[in-house]
């Protein structure tokens, strides 16, 4: 008999404290939420960099309070909240984003994951990734993903959350290591499975929809996911998206080696009658393309594939551009310089793994198929 995941989706339409605390609880209540009491619980919300909650890139910090509240109720003996953020440097404390204010006022440790990393093998990769120390050491973790758009991924989501658990700017080394959505996938898959998380969550009350994860737009989702099992929560946001889970290439990954869940079991609300008709998600750029490509005469086909990077290469709106050369340091194929007061691409060296995109605070940086 096929074993049966419950997933619990709930419609909340704003950050106001009592209806998240109800709307959590009764997530909680209707899927197999883990047994809490007296373990050391790590909380890893979303927080690809330190901006204001109003820009939606984070976590919502008012639905970390509320999974704080329910994990402290059900007697946890120990909470820690962390990430790892994009450009991660000693002085990142979440302070923007409001999260380190709701773990100072909640009373949990703030748990700086630069301290102390361990480098471990992910399985099935061989490929070595220093993890924070807290990860490794709690007894049970919790995800709280956001419902976004992701250029290279299409969506960001529960398992993908899971690539914060990596400190600092190893983060970027590893996408030239797998430097494309197949390949990356089967890194976050492996990861994933590795750290093993015991239940997360979805902000998905305001999404972010169009160029994301950091340069989308606000979307109203109105909903609140949660399941023992990532992959879950991950195929509903597909469908609620208007993605197929094929297209997605987490899931894609995880379909083939069989790791999706057998049945899924909405216990409140099924995904199938959720889908956002007018959501802005990311065009998935088609195989074939380069299929048909290898048939062309080798001249042509060079020309073809050369064109065809530089399509999907990103391009810069210099004047939004303020020069804070975060894009030249996340970017990890080092196809970017500062060249007279401009930032520069060598478009042969980059790999389109959209790190500098995501880590633009200005809106500088864009994909043209988009
Ligand atoms: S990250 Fe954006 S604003 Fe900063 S230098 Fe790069 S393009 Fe300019
Ligand atoms: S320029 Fe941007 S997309 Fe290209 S490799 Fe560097 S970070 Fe990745």
């Amino acid at each position: 008999m096929d074993k049966i995941t419950k997933l619990g989706i709930i419609k909340c339409e704003n950050y106001i404290q009592e209806n998240l605390y109800n709307a959590v609880k009764t997530v909680t209540e209707k899927t197999d939420f883990p047994d809490v009491s007296n373990k050391t619980v790590l909380i890893k919300p979303n927080i690809l960099m330190d901006s204001s909650e109003n820009s939606c890139i984070t976590t919502n910090p008012e639905l970390l309070r509320a999974v704080i509240k329910i994990v402290k109720e059900k007697g946890a003996k120990k909470i820690l909240v962390g990430d790892s953020p994009g450009l991660h440097t000693s002085s990142f404390n979440a302070e923007k984003c409001g999260i380190k204010k709701i773990c100072d006022e909640e009373n949990v440790l703030w748990s700086n994951f630069l301290n102390n990393p361990k480098t471990v093998l992910i399985p099935n990769v061989n490929y070595k990734l220093p993890i924070a120390k807290d990860v490794l050491e709690s007894d049970i973790i919790i995800g709280i993903s956001k419902m976004k758009t992701h250029q290279l991924m299409y969506l960001t989501g529960c398992v993908k959350n899971f690539f914060g658990t990596v400190v600092g700017l190893n983060k970027s080394a590893c996408h030239m290591a797998f430097p494309n959505r197949d390949n990356f996938s089967k890194l976050i898959v492996n990861l994933h499975e590795f750290i093993k998380p015991s239940y997360s969550f979805m902000d998905g009350i305001i999404a972010m929809e169009g160029p994301g994860p950091a340069n989308g737009n606000p979307k109203a989702a109105g909903l609140i996911l949660g399941s023992e099992n990532d992959y879950a929560v991950d195929i509903a946001q597909a469908i609620i998206c208007g993605y197929k889970i094929d297209q997605i290439p987490i899931l894609h990954y995880a379909k083939i080696i069989n790791i999706l869940p057998e049945k899924i079991d909405c216990t409140i609300l099924d995904y199938n009658n959720l889908i956002i008709k007018d959501y802005k998600s990311i065009p998935i750029r088609k195989k074939t393309k380069l299929i048909s490509s290898l048939i062309l005469p080798f001249f042509t086909r060079n020309k073809y594939l050369k064109r065809e990077k530089k399509l999907t290469c990103p391009s810069f709106n210099l004047n939004n551009c303020k020069l804070c050369l975060r894009c030249v340091n996340i970017c990890p194929a080092k196809a970017l310089s500062l060249k007279n007061k401009e930032i520069e691409l060598d478009t042969d060296k980059c790999i389109r793994c959209y790190c500098c995109h995501e880590m633009c605070p200005h809106n500088a940086i864009y994909v043209k198929s988009n």
